[in-house]
């Protein structure tokens, strides 16, 4: 079963939470034991899980990534979005996640996130359940 889904950010820089559309994905699958696959792409915007709770460790990480990987460094890349692939390769562009009993298994404070580095944009995200 895939699912293509669209997003729009809003900022340069933000993550986005979809753990919602991932769970409404699952129920309506219908599968109860598998895998979901969750892809993104693009080469400018990542997929992650992290915490969803505290919103400070959101903003703290887009901080630190942006001091770790500075939007202008002297790039070589016409497009003048390096820090975007760059910040893009470190977070990733899909996750394996399980699916037990027919909930996403995630721990009480984590969340998956669209990492969004070179908006605002509109962004395809795919789901793919592997049943098993
Ligand atoms: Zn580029």
């Amino acid at each position: 079963m895939l699912k293509k889904l669209s997003v729009r950010t809003s900022k340069r820089v933000e993550f986005l939470e979809i753990t919602g559309e991932v769970r409404k994905f699952i129920g309506e699958s219908g599968i109860r034991e598998g895998i979901v696959v969750i892809y993104v792409p693009h080469t400018t915007c990542g997929v992650t899980v992290n915490e969803h709770a505290d919103p400070s460790v959101v903003s703290d990480m887009t901080k630190h990534l942006g001091k770790l990987v500075p939007e202008d460094a002297g790039y070589s890349h016409i497009e003048g979005n390096s820090d975007a692939h760059i910040k893009t390769s470190i977070i990733g562009s899909s996750l394996t996640l399980i699916i037990n009993n027919g909930s996403l298994m995630l721990g009480t404070w984590q969340g998956v996130f669209l990492c969004e580095f070179d908006g605002p944009r509109t962004r395809e995200i795919y789901l793919k359940i592997i049943a098993g």
